[in-house]
C-alpha cells in the first residue's frame, strides 16, 4: 500500500519577475514595473501539478528560512502538495530574477541558493517518503549527485522518471533508471551530443543509452513516446496558446501520476498531452495547471 501516488524530487524557487521597456546592457540602468513575485521551480511546479490534477503528492526539497521559503511552502500546502520532505535552511531559498519586455523576450538570473544545498545525505534520510511512494520524478535543478542517490534509493517496484532539465551528460546509473526519460528536442540534444532529423530517430537514440522508455515533447505537435516495444506518436490538442510556460511541468507530473496508476505509456500520455494543451491556455505556470476535470472537459 502506497501513501503517495507521486514523490517529487528537486527545485522550488521564487520567481521574480519585472517588465521592462528594453532589458539593461552591460553597466545600464533601467527602470521597470512593479514587482511580480511567483512561487516557480521545476520540482514545486511538478509536484502542484500532480496535486491538482488528484495525486496524493509529496515534495523533497530544500527553501530558506525566508519569506519566500514560506510563499513556496503556502503553495505546495493549498494545491495538496505533502511538504512533510521540505526541508528549511542551509541557504536562502532559490531565485529566478526575471525581466520581459514588450516583445516577451526574457533575461534570466537563477540563484540555486538552498536548491544546491539539497544533499545525497537529504535522500537517503527521506527513505521513509521513498518506501511510500508508487512513483518518484525528478528533475536537474538539483544537484546531479542527489539525483543519482535518488534513483539508487528506489524501492522495489518504485517507477523513475526524469525530465533532465536543464539538460547535462547523463551517466549511465541515472539513465538506466529512466522510465521513461522525458525530453524536448533541446534536451535531447545535449544529452546525446548529436542531432537527428525525427522524434523517432531521437527516440532510439536515446533509447540506446539505457533508459526502460523515452517520451520526446514536441509542444504543439503533442509527443513520441517510445520503448523496446516501439514509438507511437500521440497527439495533441488543438488549442490557443497564450503560455507554454509549465507546460513540460505539467505534462511530466501528469505523466508520472497515470503511469503509478497502471495506465501503458500511451494512455498515459495521452492524457498527458490534454493536461499540457490545458496548461498553455492560461497566463503563468502554477496558475496554469488544471484539475482533472479542466482537463478532460478541454
Ligand atoms: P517544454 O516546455 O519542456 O519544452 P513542450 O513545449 O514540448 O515542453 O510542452 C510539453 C507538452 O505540453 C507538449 O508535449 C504538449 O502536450 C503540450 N503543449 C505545449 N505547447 C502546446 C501548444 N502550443 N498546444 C498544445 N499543447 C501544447
Amino acid at each position: 500500500m502506497h501513501d503517495y501516488d507521486l514523490l517529487v524530487v528537486g527545485s522550488a524557487n521564487a520567481d521574480l519577475v519585472i517588465g521592462v521597456d528594453r532589458r539593461p546592457e552591460a553597466g545600464e540602468t533601467v527602470l521597470g514595473s512593479d514587482l511580480a513575485v511567483h512561487p516557480g521551480g521545476k520540482g514545486a511546479n511538478q509536484a502542484v501539478a500532480a496535486a491538482r490534477l488528484g495525486a496524493r503528492t509529496a515534495l523533497l526539497a530544500r527553501v530558506g528560512d525566508d519569506g519566500h521559503g514560506r510563499l513556496l511552502l503556502e503553495s505546495q500546502r493549498s494545491a495538496g502538495v505533502d511538504t512533510i520532505g521540505v526541508l528549511v535552511g542551509g541557504a536562502p531559498t532559490g531565485v529566478a530574477l526575471i525581466t520581459v519586455d514588450p516583445s516577451g523576450d526574457n533575461s534570466i538570473v537563477v540563484s540555486p541558493g538552498a536548491n544546491a544545498r539539497l544533499t545525497p545525505g537529504d535522500v537517503r534520510a527521506a527513505a521513509g517518503l521513498f518506501a511510500a511512494s508508487r512513483v518518484v520524478s525528478a528533475q536537474l535543478e538539483i544537484p546531479l549527485e542527489t539525483v543519482a542517490e535518488v534513483v539508487r534509493n528506489l524501492a522495489p517496484g518504485t517507477r523513475f522518471v526524469l525530465n533532465p532539465s536543464p539538460p547535462v551528460p547523463l551517466p549511465a546509473e541515472i539513465l538506466s533508471a529512466c522510465d521513461p526519460l522525458v525530453v524536448n528536442e533541446h534536451e535531447a540534444r545535449v544529452i546525446l551530443g548529436t542531432t537527428h532529423d525525427s522524434a523517432e530517430e531521437w527516440a532510439s537514440a536515446l533509447l540506446a543509452l539505457g533508459p526502460r522508455s523515452v517520451v520526446i515533447t514536441l509542444g504543439a505537435e503533442g509527443a513520441l513516446v517510445a520503448s523496446g516495444s516501439g514509438s507511437v506518436t500521440v497527439p495533441s490538442v488543438k488549442v490557443a496558446a497564450i503560455d507554454t510556460t509549465g507546460a513540460g511541468d505539467a505534462f511530466t507530473a501528469a505523466l508520472a501520476w497515470r503511469l503509478g496508476l497502471g495506465e501503458d505509456l500511451p494512455t498515459a500520455a495521452a492524457f498527458a498531452v490534454r493536461v499540457g494543451a490545458a496548461t498553455v491556455t492560461k497566463e503563468g505556470a502554477q496558475t496554469s495547471f488544471p484539475t482533472t476535470e479542466e482537463t478532460r472537459a478541454l
